[in-house]
């Protein structure tokens, strides 16, 4: 789960902390988490991507979003979960 680190608080424009390129502009991304044998699959997540090296970045918000709901996925026991950020 490499965004971890890269998390900003702000959701306002920011500097890849892949790259340092400075430019990023929002657009969805497809998270995708593992655990043992399970696959969470959350697709449509809005995200800050980096416009140099296509690196995401997603605010602490959706973090906590797609966290959960990966959670809830892994909670169920299911192999393999594809869900869809937006309700
Ligand atoms: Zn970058």
């Amino acid at each position: 789960m490499p965004f971890f680190g890269c998390v900003s608080a702000e959701e306002t424009l920011m500097t890849c902390g892949f790259c340092w390129d400075d430019e990023t502009h929002p657009g969805t991304v497809t998270v995708t988490f593992s655990e043992g044998d399970a696959t969470v699959i959350i697709k449509d997540v809005p995200a800050q991507i980096c416009s140099n090296c296509e690196e995401y970045f997603l605010s602490e918000e959706v973090t906590e979003e797609v966290l959960e709901r990966a959670n809830g996925a892994f909670g169920r026991g299911t192999e393999v979960a594809i869900l869809r950020y937006a309700a």
